[in-house]
């Protein structure tokens, strides 16, 4: 029997890190210590008040049987509650809130309740993937808006081409972004929402890493900006804040009309986030917050160590004031795959090729701070013997 894959799996872009994935398992099976920078995956484990919670909620067996379809009330409304606390933020939590197995799925799944094939999402590049590739499984095409450092990595809307721009259905933005680590103001968010009302867009702010940032910023939410609940919804996610990436737990907000139709192709595709996730979430975001400061004191400590190693390495990164990402400028004589590639060969050293989040991200590294400060020192060693 022959086996061929569907036409929207071939138009997914080629998986770039496939050559990087392979030289790192054969550098590794040589023995050599890999550092590894390449995973935005949190090393620290969820704190034990979250996991106690889980265990408890676990033993109740009305937590075994199938979830409701847009999430427990109790965590709905604990998340109007946070949203109300952080950002000032009203929600009805009926119909104003859904929850989500992870933000991703719920990114993933949007493009299927709003874009027709043919429809344009405005997209941004470098980013992370899958604001694009649910657009190709929806049947549409994304239109890429370039994040560019002299735009202070926003994207340009004035850029956007009328014709685009009347098209496009959707438009997904991320602030603090990744892989940039670059962070949005209230005055591009307003922008959004005047370019969204001209055009009858609809924007998806994934705000994955808005509890992680240092010297004092607080990141804001997209909903803060007048008209924003008018235009669109925003992600959010446990994974990053509470180190739960394993749990599969995030949520949107906003739009009612917006989390409806997210809602209804969620009911048709899978069934809820598991109820005792759903209470430890609620012991996440209803506890003590101190497990969220110490998590911050931590990616801020591991950024110092590495900005400062790099740029005595002679690199020039850019500071993050948001998000465990540091992206990192290469010397001008070589490409992101080449620099990756090197590191990776000649100093153990795993970093993920700007170029791999979009075109534009030629001509940067990112570096995870998911590696322990002694770690990161020893990988500085590693880079200044090598020589940049
Ligand atoms: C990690 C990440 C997410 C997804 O997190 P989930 O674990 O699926 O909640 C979403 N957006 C960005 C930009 C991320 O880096």
């Amino acid at each position: 029997m022959q086996i061929e894959r569907a036409e929207r799996l071939k138009k997914l872009p080629p998986y770039l890190f496939k050559e990087l994935d392979r030289l790192r398992d054969e550098v590794r099976a040589q023995g050599v210590d890999i550092i590894d920078f390449g995973v935005g995956d949190p090393d620290l484990p969820t704190p034990d008040h979250i996991v106690e919670a889980l265990k408890k909620a676990v033993e109740d067996p009305s937590t075994h049987r199938y979830p409701s379809y847009s999430g427990m009330n109790d965590f709905r409304d604990c998340v109007a509650r946070w949203y109300k606390k952080r950002f000032g933020v009203d929600l009805d939590p009926a119909r104003e809130v859904i929850v989500l197995i992870g933000s991703k799925e719920g990114i993933a799944h949007i493009p299927l309740a709003f874009i027709n094939p043919g429809d344009l999402a405005l997209v941004p590049t470098p980013a992370y993937p899958v604001y694009h590739t649910g657009t190709i499984f929806a049947g549409g095409e994304s239109y890429f808006m370039p994040l560019l450092e002299e735009n202070d990595f926003l994207p340009d809307l004035n850029a956007i081409p009328e014709d685009v721009a009347e098209k496009a259905r959707m438009m997904f933005i991320n602030y603090p972004n990744n892989p940039t680590s670059a962070v949005a103001e209230e005055d591009f968010f307003r922008r959004v929402v005047d370019f969204a009302r001209t055009y009858n867009i609809i924007v998806c702010h994934d705000a994955a890493y808005s509890e992680l940032a240092f010297d004092g910023y607080k990141p804001m939410s997209f909903l803060q900006v007048e008209g924003a609940k008018e235009v669109g919804i925003e992600f959010h996610s446990l994974s990053k804040t509470y180190n739960m990436t394993g749990w599969r737990l995030g949520f949107a907000v906003g739009n009612a009309e917006v989390i409806q139709g997210l809602g209804q192709v969620k009911s048709n595709i899978d069934s809820g986030a598991f109820n005792a996730v759903q209470m430890a979430g609620i012991a996440a975001l209803e506890g003590d917050q101190t497990c969220v400061e110490e998590n911050c004191r931590i990616y801020k400590e591991r950024r110092d160590v590495l900005v400062a190693g790099l740029r005595s390495a002679g690199l020039k990164p850019i500071v993050p004031k948001a998000t465990f990402y540091v992206w990192c400028r290469i010397p001008e004589n070589t490409t992101s795959t080449d620099f990756s590639m090197r590191l990776l060969k000649e100093a153990g050293i795993v970093t993920t090729p700007g170029n791999g989040f979009g075109e534009p991200g030629e001509g940067y590294v990112r570096f995870a701070l998911t590696v322990p400060v002694e770690r990161i020192e020893e990988a500085i060693e590693r880079i200044k013997k090598l020589g940049v």
